[in-house]
């Protein structure tokens, strides 16, 4: 049995993530993570929330709430939709844990120890209105680009121009509206990427199984410029992880937290800490440390193309960087991105279908079928209701959906509702399960290689060969003839819907259940061996006739949705 660490990127706290996220991390990596759980292996499963920062403060403050008590809150409400998803971690942990102080602190204090950090002083705006310093997106005012009033210290709305803060022409505290803001000395902790830049190198350079996607962001990061730079890894704010050597105080760092991209992955390790403290594991070295255990662990993480630099060099360098056996990722999967209707997805414009709205329209599988078989892997891909419409209608349907329901509905109508006997198989049937056979190892092939959209089509195409069998054997004429040759043929097909059942259940996993549920079977055992598994359901055994496994979507529904999620808001 391989053992499969599996984890997503982190959802940032502030709000509902969109369609576009979801099928960029979440979602595949639960494709893998059921994958390899229906074929038999451990894996442990991890995801959080991302819950430290600045627009977390901001957007802490615009709800009128404590940022602990926000984040508190918005956990509950992405684990909700998470479940809502059918996402499968093992735990949805948070980044603002004890455990991830305690780690975070301690990684920080083993990177000084060895060398890898030093202070650097800094001028930074401070408030003394407000009696702290103030980040950039903490600090408005006039734009010296266009003239627009309320450009942000990072960058202007307006105009897109990126800014410093103090080019900013009056300049004005976003918190309390003053402006009495002024320059002052500041230190922070840096960590020295640069000294580690050959030994990161040497490892990417070792993984040439890795998508271009992941390899040329990389090496980009890698070569561009001056090359790899140190980054600072404090902050001036009130909300974080308190800046601590270890265990102990860090002089000079009083009141600065970690800065948010330094705690966020070592959250991953923090999350299994979590998983066990929380009851549902008892052992989370053997995942994360090879001196314990996890040298067998095969590690494979799932993210935006945005998140590949953190993943790649920075994650690797504190790693790398503190000298302890803690386990590296082994393979990185990337993906562009999803655009929405001829245009880009848009919290702040309300545009496109965000996580809570999708799933008050249609159940989970209609959208992880077609987010998971039009992932944007190669090239970024673009959302329609056209093609959703018929992505939907067609595939799952006409093609699946179809398939189980008229199979059981013309056995319960000649035969009952029970697997009827009689009958040998004969050429066409050997072919069938030839084909079937071929396709499904095309579909384990392409999830081994963590192709998502190639998989979907294996998957697929063992679909339509179940309908082609049935306009071909036509049961409902050998019916009239040969009601022997008939029984054969629907037994058959019964064992169809189950292995269906079974192979699909990583995409659309409430239809694999219901569909089970209606067969009375609770043997969901991975196809090895096609001919026994299409005959785990002997003559004679009882099933039912399913609800409707999915329906299709009316033009109506379609242009009401694109109207609705257009984007005003
Ligand atoms: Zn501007």
């Amino acid at each position: 049995m391989a053992r499969h660490l599996i984890t997503s990127a982190i959802p940032y706290i502030n709000g509902i993530k969109h369609l576009g996220n979801l099928v960029g991390s979440q979602l595949p990596a639960d494709l893998f993570a059921r994958y390899q759980r229906a074929r038999g292996n451990e894996v442990l499963f991890l995801c959080a929330t991302d819950e430290h920062g600045t627009p977390a403060e901001l957007a802490a403050a615009k709800a009128g709430k404590p940022v602990a008590e926000y984040c508190a809150e918005m956990h509950e409400v992405q684990s909700k939709i998470a479940e809502g998803f059918r996402l499968s971690f093992d735990h949805f942990g948070r980044s603002s844990s004890p455990q991830n102080h305690r780690l975070t602190q301690h990684f920080a204090g083993v990177l000084a120890e060895r060398g890898l950090i030093r202070e650097v002083s800094e001028t930074q705006m401070y408030s003394p209105t407000d009696g702290r310093y103030l980040p950039d997106r903490y600090i408005e005012g006039t734009c010296p680009n266009c003239g627009f009033e309320d450009a942000r210290g990072d960058q202007c709305d307006n105009c897109t121009k990126q800014l410093d803060p103090v080019e900013l022409i009056n300049p004005r505290s976003v918190i309390s509206g003053a402006t009495d803001l002024e320059m002052r000395e500041t230190k922070h902790l840096y960590l020295c990427q640069s000294q580690i830049k050959d030994e990161i190198e040497a490892w990417i350079d070792s993984k040439s199984d890795w998508p271009v996607l992941t390899t040329s962001i990389a090496k980009k990061w890698l070569h561009d410029g001056d090359g790899l730079q140190d980054r600072g890894i404090t902050r001036d704010l009130d909300w974080g992880i308190p800046v601590k050597k270890g265990e102990e105080e860090w002089p000079g760092m009083e009141g600065k937290v970690f800065y948010v991209w330094f705690d966020a992955p070592i959250e991953y390790i923090a999350c299994a800490q979590e998983w066990v403290d929380a009851g549902k594991g008892d052992d989370w070295e053997r995942w994360w440390r090879t001196d314990k255990g996890a040298e067998d662990v095969t590690y494979t993480q799932f993210m935006g193309k945005d998140n590949v630099p953190f993943h790649t060099l920075t994650f690797p360098a504190t790693i790398l960087g503190s000298g302890e056996p803690w386990k590296l990722v082994d393979y990185i999967k990337s993906f562009n991105y999803l655009n929405y209707d001829g245009g880009q997805f848009s919290t702040s414009r309300g545009r496109g279908v965000f996580m809570d709205q999708a799933l008050e329209i249609l159940p989970a599988d209609y959208w992880r079928w077609w987010l998971l078989s039009h992932a944007p892997e190669s090239s970024d891909a673009e959302f329609t209701w056209e093609n959703f419409q018929s992505s939907v209608n067609k595939d799952l349907a006409d093609v699946l959906g179809n398939f189980a329901s008229r199979v059981t509905k013309f056995c319960r109508s000649k035969f009952g509702e029970v697997v009827p006997e009689g009958g040998t198989m004969g050429e066409l049937e050997t072919k069938l399960i030839a084909d079937l056979a071929e396709k499904i190892r095309e579909y384990e092939a392409q999830m081994e290689a963590h192709e998502v959209r190639k998989a979907a089509g294996a998957l697929r195409a063992a679909w339509v060969l179940g309908n082609e069998y049935l306009q071909e054997a036509a049961p409902w004429s050998t019916f009239k003839t040969d009601p022997e040759a008939a029984a054969m043929q629907i037994r058959l097909a019964l064992n169809m819907i189950r292995l269906y059942a079974v192979i699909s259940s990583p995409f659309i996993p409430d239809a694999s259940a219901q569909l089970l549920a209606a067969l009375k079977t609770e043997d969901d055992g991975w196809p090895g061996d096609l001919d026994a598994a299409l005959s785990t359901l002997p003559a004679g055994h009882a099933f039912e006739v399913p609800e409707v496994t999915f329906r299709k979507i009316t033009d109506a529904e379609r242009e009401d949705w694109q109207e609705r999620f257009a984007g005003t808001r």
